[in-house]
């Protein structure tokens, strides 16, 4: 292994996830184990620049593999945009000879670090952190697994009462630009639709689906929305559809925040060690401006720019499943 990177620094940025802890307990012990110093810099990208900064010890991290969160805190940066924002931050990273970053976070996040790395030189790797599984070059983000988890257990218990009661519930999830989290949960729950960002579906089209599942004397409907429908998110859709269709009482749930919250999942947890270990073991070979990925059960390294490339597709196998199963 090379020698030259003696001082790591590891944050996390953008939207917190489930699993972000087990990532930083990962990347402090592997550092420590291959006996190089390791940093901790709080609030992301902000913290960087304020210098809020501390090293961080193997007990540092103790019992926080099950926590949710993230115990370095996490930030969205509006002065790292700026060329002056990243000057400061490099001055600070000076100041405690940090020659080497883990950033674990979503697309801005790495976007941020890309630019970063080109200005400064200092090597760094990202390891995805986002429920929204909106990365390409990994099968996986942390926390993914965890908040899909959370919503289907919430549904679960919707549908209960949606069933007692000849209800239609509109139940709105995270995915702003992408419908992976209602797709999935939307399988997972026997939805009636789905709504996607990715998909164009009219109200007409849904007020179809829901006659047939009338017709077939459905008691209880789920319609999954991704906050980022094009038609809009769950208040209106169900408004809309209030206005042409009558034959269910119409209910509307919007989970929010409760997603990204509570204990990871197992797999997040292994996840996260697998990349917090590849990442130290990364920049010690010489690895920089790469993303730690999962692909078929191997970890490897996806260059930055090839990951926040916003070209990853719904999985067109899944998407049939939908189809197919609500007959
Ligand atoms: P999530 O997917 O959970 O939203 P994210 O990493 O995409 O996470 P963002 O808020 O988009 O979250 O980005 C986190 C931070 O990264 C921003 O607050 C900003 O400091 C930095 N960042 C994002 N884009 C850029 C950019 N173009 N240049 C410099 N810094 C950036």
């Amino acid at each position: 292994m090379q020698t030259q990177i003696n001082r790591i620094g590891v944050f996390t940025s953008g939207g917190d996830a489930p699993g972000m802890n087990a990532a930083i307990r990962a990347v402090v012990r592997s550092a420590i184990y291959y006996d190089r110093k390791v940093f901790g810099i709080f609030r992301g990208y902000q913290g960087m620049i304020e210098g809020d900064i501390e090293e961080l010890q193997l007990r540092s991290v103790s019992n926080i593999l099950d926590r949710g969160g993230t115990m370095l805190k996490s930030a969205r940066s509006k002065e790292f945009r700026t060329k002056e924002g990243r000057r400061a931050a490099y001055e600070k990273l000076k100041e405690k000879n940090i020659d080497a970053l883990v950033v674990i976070g979503g697309d801005g996040s790495f976007t941020g670090a890309n630019i970063f790395e080109q200005e400064y030189g200092i090597p760094v790797i990202g390891i995805p952190g986002t429920i929204d599984n909106d990365l390409c070059g990994t099968n996986a983000t942390i926390g993914y697994d965890s908040a899909t988890n959370v919503v289907v257990e919430c549904i679960d218990k919707i549908r209960d009462t949606a069933s007692s009661h000849n209800r239609l519930f509109f139940i709105e999830v995270m995915g702003r630009d992408a419908g992976f989290i209602a797709l999935r949960t939307g399988i997972a729950t026997g939805a009636i639709a789905i709504m996607l960002p990715e998909k164009k579906q009219s109200i007409e089209d849904l007020i179809s689906i829901l006659d047939k599942a009338s017709k077939r004397r459905k008691t209880s409907n789920i319609v999954i929305v991704a906050e980022g429908d094009e038609l809009g998110g769950a208040v209106e859709i169900a408004k809309k559809i209030e206005e042409q269709y009558s034959f269910y009482e119409t209910k509307v749930t919007v989970l929010g925040h409760i997603q990204r919250g509570g204990s990871p999942s197992c797999f997040d947890r292994v996840l996260a060690s697998q990349m917090g270990v590849a990442a130290v073991e990364g920049l010690l070979e010489g690895e920089s401006n790469v993303m730690t990925g999962s692909q078929n059960g191997k970890i490897v390294y996806v260059p930055l720019d090839e990951a926040i490339k916003h070209t990853i597709k719904l999985n067109p196998e899944i998407l049939k499943l939908t189809k197919i199963l609500t007959i």
